[in-house]
């Protein structure tokens, strides 16, 4: 019989199917593991790049469960969003229909991977049965005062009159008519994150098993930073300008103060100064900015003609206005410090203010914190951080002019969306009772998917009467409903804790189970959800917490962030892509193997920002999903970018084809003694390597094993079927169909994962190595486990270390147990 994958992988497919070995009961005993990838955005096609992440959880989920895990693997869909409206508006389709029928190719492919997912809790975030429990639990934080309605800009365009994503606004621009986008501020609802600031910022430090990037990236991302806040006097107006400072030991130093543009002082401070009009006009250019526009804008600057004092130098200080002061950090002003601070010393500079030393070092500005010593700082004179922060903090504090201070980076969440495919916001406007949250018995307020979908001129939502007109639930009067939806990062911010309840229409979730089956183990997804995906599901984990809702904080205790595959070639002067199977040099310069036509010198790399790299559907009708799934985890170590090549498939083929042929040649005859270690060897090996996800070096050590099987007079049975049972997480099926063949009971899947007996894999001799005064000369081969004196004895008789030794006297001789003997002459 010949290896015929596309014969035995829906077979096996079916089986599982049918035999629905995904599903777990929830309740049943063991040890759980809840493996998770990120739930995807159902845009249809799955290409390889995708795959990886895919193959990698279900091989974990694979390994685990054969590891005697009660394993839980749940798929869903995370199905708004703006881009289901695009492609329905290009089709001229419902998102519904897009995203329904994308869910199915999805799903289709799983499949053909191989993958097993516990299709019984599946969920999509687009049903009435998910989102009203979004619903819900906005409620809920607006009875907690978490939710809030607020003004926030939105990028509208006056010719479509819609507002626009940010990812609409190409240049400035709108990208569907061209129009210039301008800024208008709406009432908006947010959620209170920066509540949970500090909690979100320590809980880092309890995340043990997450990539340290990925909580770097959040630390920053909340920004938090101590100092001061300090009230600035000024005498034209009798108020005064609030700042925030990390660095109060230079306020000596302060020379100038800068607003942001939009400080709610500055149209009190610009009222009488004679280029009002011009000033105004400036400001207006740069609140149409977008923050980054505005930081690469360069920096530039107005002055208001007004002055503030100084409170410890007491001199009068120029206000400015700048660019690159922000009114959403710190209190959107600040004290400029230029001989101390890169940004206000460029300013300076620029508009020629002035620039005063208050720290001792090295050429201004200079902003080295930790070595230098204050100076031209009465107060504060010849001391050095922290103690010069701690004092003048004292004096702020007792002068009552300000305190010391934690600010954060992070604002609150702005969850609303001028947009049709989401989550309707539960609220209602009433003329008598104003803001009225819908009742939880009302719940859901369904999207009505008969609207007249265009895409142009605004919100759907807003234009149907039979949606926006209701009854206010407390004064029977009529009333309005709010026709703003969720931005999506609602839906993902807690749906990992659905699963648990999926079919449930009693309660968001059975906080038993939750809490039996959360933290998620294993979280496993793209790097591009470092920040805002991970941030608000900590977030909200911590709000289900003091709710009383789940007995955790942190909803991930494992975070995974797996590479992407890219596929090398070269391109030509049309910038056509070219892989590399049809390059080949020529003369010293890359042309085109079929038509010979030049290319670009330089490599180029086609990454998933470029669909379909390579379709799976062709790969798996050629060489199997097995095939695929094993080279996927072998090309690199899943968290590193990897080059896609077809000649490594080919390998990984010949290599799952080997595995047939022998195992259709098996006997039952007893392995070797050399073979019993290569098989426990390999057992600790392929169970460890799991374990710190290094499944291309398990891989290779399962070759390995295969190629010591192959070595042997004929294949012993019993090695056969322990290479079948650790390969099966990266080649189900085909592993399925041999442990059958083999007369294996049940599923493979089912077996339990072979135990390496660390005596049996202990190698008969061991090889130390033998230096004489640190140098390595020789190396001798003893009896395993070696005994002291047995090294030693065969050092003395080794004649290459003996040569060292000869006519010397031997000091001292070091054994390093198992490894190495140091022999020390003089
Ligand atoms: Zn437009
Ligand atoms: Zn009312």
């Amino acid at each position: 019989m010949t290896y015929v994958p596309s014969e035995i992988e829906k077979k096996w497919q079916k089986k599982w199917a049918e035999a629905r070995v995904a599903e777990v009961d929830l309740s049943a005993p063991g040890k759980k593991f809840y493996m998770l990838n990120m739930f995807p955005y159902p845009s249809g096609d799955l290409h390889v790049g995708h795959g990886r992440n895919y193959i990698l959880g279900d091989a974990l989920y694979r390994s685990f469960r054969m590891r005697g895990r009660v394993a839980l693997n749940p798929m869903g869909w995370d199905a708004f969003g703006l881009p289901a409206e695009n492609a329905a508006i290009k089709r001229g389709i419902h998102p519904r229909q897009w995203t329904v029928g994308n869910i199915a190719r999805m799903k289709l492919q799983f499949a053909r991977w191989g993958i097993l997912y516990d299709w019984s809790k599946e969920l999509a975030s687009c049903e009435p049965e998910y989102y009203r429990w979004n619903q819900w639990l906005f409620l809920q934080l607006y009875k907690r005062g978490l939710a809030y309605r607020g003004k926030a800009p939105v990028n509208w365009c006056p010719a479509d009159q819609t507002v626009l994503a940010n990812e609409q606004v190409v240049d400035g621009r709108c990208e569907r008519c061209g129009s210039e986008v301008v800024q208008r501020e709406l009432e908006q609802w947010f959620l209170k994150i920066t509540d949970y600031a500090d909690r979100l910022d320590a809980g880092l430090d309890t995340l043990e098993h997450w990539p340290e990037k990925v909580k770097l990236m959040q630390r920053n991302w909340i920004g938090r930073s101590v100092g001061a806040d300090v009230e600035f006097a000024v005498p034209a107006t009798g108020g005064s300008i609030r700042i925030f400072t990390t660095r109060p030991d230079t306020i000596y130093g302060a020379t100038f103060m800068v607003l942001a543009p939009e400080h709610p002082i500055v149209a009190a401070l610009i009222a009488d100064h004679p280029q009002r009009a011009d000033i105004e006009q400036w400001i207006a250019g740069v609140r149409n900015q977008s923050n980054l526009e505005r930081q690469e804008a360069g920096k530039e600057g107005r002055f208001t003609g007004k002055f503030a004092i100084n409170p410890f130098t007491d001199e009068e200080i120029p206000i400015w206005l700048g660019n690159f002061v922000l009114m959403q950090y710190g209190t959107g002003a600040i004290m400029a410090v230029p001989g101390h601070d890169e940004r206000d010393f460029e300013f300076a500079q620029q508009y020629g203010l002035p620039i005063r030393r208050v720290v001792d070092g090295g050429e201004l500005p200079y902003v080295d914190k930790e070595n230098g010593v204050a100076v031209n700082s009465p107060l504060i004179d010849g001391l050095k951080f922290p103690e010069a922060i701690d004092k003048i903090i004292d004096e702020i504090e007792r002068r009552g002019i300000g305190k010391g201070m934690v600010r954060y980076r992070l604002r609150d969440w702005l969850i609303s969306r001028q947009r049709y495919w989401g989550t309707p916001i539960p609220m209602l406007y009433c003329a008598t009772c104003g803001i009225v949250p819908v009742p939880e018995e009302q719940l859901p307020v369904r999207l009505p998917l008969d609207v007249p979908f265009t895409g142009r001129e605004g919100n759907p939502l807003a234009k149907d009467e039979r949606f926006v007109n209701t009854v206010c639930p407390k004064c029977g009067g009529a009333a309005r409903r709010e026709t703003d939806t969720m931005d999506t990062f609602v839906d993902s911010s807690w749906y990992y804790a659905r699963f648990i309840s999926a079919g449930d229409d009693t309660k968001i979730f059975d906080s038993r189970l939750v809490n039996r089956w959360l933290p998620v183990d294993q979280y496993i997804g793209g790097i591009e959800h470092a920040i805002l995906h991970l941030l608000y599901a900590r977030f909200i984990t911590r709000t289900l917490h003091d709710m009383g809702l789940v007995d955790f904080e942190e909803p991930f205790a494992s975070l995974f962030n797996q590479g992407m595959i890219i596929k090398e070639g070269f391109r030509t002067a049309a910038g056509q892509w070219i892989p590399l199977d049809d390059v080949e040099i020529r003369d010293e310069a890359p042309v085109r193997k079929s038509t010979g036509e030049p290319l670009s010198a330089e490599m180029a790399k086609m990454s998933k920002s470029q669909f379909n790299v390579v379709p799976p559907d062709e790969l798996i009708a050629r060489y199997g999903a097995d095939t695929e799934r094993v080279y996927t985890l072998f090309i690199a170590p899943p968290e590193k970018e990897a080059a896609w090549s077809d000649e490594g498939v080919v390998g990984a083929h010949r290599f799952l084809n080997r595995v047939w042929n022998m195992t259709m040649a098996a006997v039952d005859v007893a392995p070797s003694p050399q073979l019993v270690r290569k098989t426990h060897q390999t057992i600790d090996a392929v169970t460890r390597r799991f374990d710190r996800f290094e499944l291309n070096t398990a891989i290779s050590a399962l070759m390995e094993l295969s190629n010591a099987i192959g070595d042997a007079p004929q294949a012993p049975r019993e090695s056969v079927r322990v290479l079948l049972q650790l390969l099966h997480p990266f080649a189900p099926h085909i592993t399925e169909e041999l442990w059958q063949m083999l007369g294996g009971e049940g599923f493979i899947l089912t077996s339990s994962w072979p135990v390496a007996d660390p005596a049996l894999m202990q190698e008969d001799v061991v090889i130390i190595a033998v230096q004489v005064n640190g140098k390595l000369r020789g190396q001798v081969e003893v009896a395993n486990p070696p005994a002291e004196a047995d090294v030693l004895a065969a050092v003395k008789e080794n004649a290459n270390v003996q040569r060292w030794v000869e006519g010397k006297q031997v000091v001292k001789t070091i054994y390093v147990p198992g490894k190495l003997v140091n022999v020390v002459v003089k």
